[in-house]
């Protein structure tokens, strides 16, 4: 990593519209609805010191969210543009949220370790299809899609989809080769609506505190992602884990995800504020 993400600040001694970074966006070169620099530019209008980009990576099959092989070396030139450009303005980075596809693909991978990456945020999108084929579905996307997904390739069995999505972060937690988890708790909002209440089942926490337990094992940052509060009211992790994180005093980046520059900064108030609530106020 080549930045220090392990300092750790308490927000209530920085001002609202101070210090405000993101360290989760995508862009034109995977699903991002505008281009890197009109990213930047929002970041730079609304006084954002720090801003990383993190296309989804690369994977070893075809996939309309994730970016292509041949199109990373356009990607790092882009960037490298902007920071000659706005590199006196704004702090720049260059990183990717890159996908676990079981052990042969992930954040370990020699491929993503050579990238010239400042920093790696590791995400689970994908899990095996319990069909014979086992191919990696995307269980990330919108409910109407998952619904239908449930059915084709997971016989609608919810338990056993969280459960592979846990254990899917579980294995990509102890390959490593990454500095933060991204909305580690994500299958909880597709899953909660197929079967609702189910994060408050036992079973269910269960995992989540196991899951937790890893990543803190791995000194690996959390991130809190604000990018589903405006429309579904929730973060990732979701408000009823903030307890996990004021156990373990886990050090904590609060993310927009954005896809759209309008987002960059999209719910952190709020979140900040929950936090709190809650008795966490310390960011990195
Ligand atoms: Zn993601
Ligand atoms: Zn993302």
């Amino acid at each position: 990593m080549n930045l220090n993400l392990h300092l750790m600040i308490d927000f209530r001694e920085i001002t609202k519209t101070s210090k405000l970074y993101n360290f989760h966006s995508h862009t034109q070169f995977c699903d991002g609805r505008a281009a890197m620099e009109q990213f930047v530019v929002e970041a730079v209008k609304q006084g954002f010191t720090d801003y990383a980009f993190t296309p989804h990576s690369p994977i070893p099959f075809a996939s309309p969210c994730n970016m292509s092989t041949s199109d990373v070396p356009t990607y790092i030139a882009e960037y490298n543009r902007l920071k000659s450009t706005y590199g006196g303005r704004i702090n720049l980075y260059l990183s990717m949220e890159i996908d676990y596809i079981g052990k042969q693909w992930g954040a370990s991978s020699e491929y993503f370790q050579k990238l010239p990456l400042d920093f790696r945020l590791s995400s689970v999108h994908f899990i095996p299809s319990f069909a014979d084929s086992k191919e990696y579905v995307d269980i990330d996307g919108h409910f109407d899609s998952f619904r239908q997904k449930m059915g084709v390739y997971f016989n609608n069995d919810i338990e056993s989809v969280v459960r592979s999505f846990y254990s899917q972060s579980i294995a990509m937690i102890e390959a490593g080769g990454f500095d933060v988890i991204g909305h580690f708790d994500k299958i909880g909002h597709n899953a909660g609506h197929f079967r609702e209440g189910i994060e408050n089942e036992a079973w269910y926490v269960a995992l989540v505190e196991d899951t937790f337990e890893a990543i803190m094992d791995n000194h690996l940052i959390i991130e809190v992602n604000t990018k589903a509060l405006k429309d579904h009211r929730r973060t990732f992790p979701n408000k009823q884990f903030y307890y996990l994180l004021k156990r373990y005093n886990a050090p904590l980046l609060i993310n927009s995800d954005a896809h759209y520059p309008e987002l960059i900064n999209a719910g952190r108030i709020e979140t900040m504020e929950a936090l709190a609530e809650n008795g966490l106020y310390k960011i990195v």
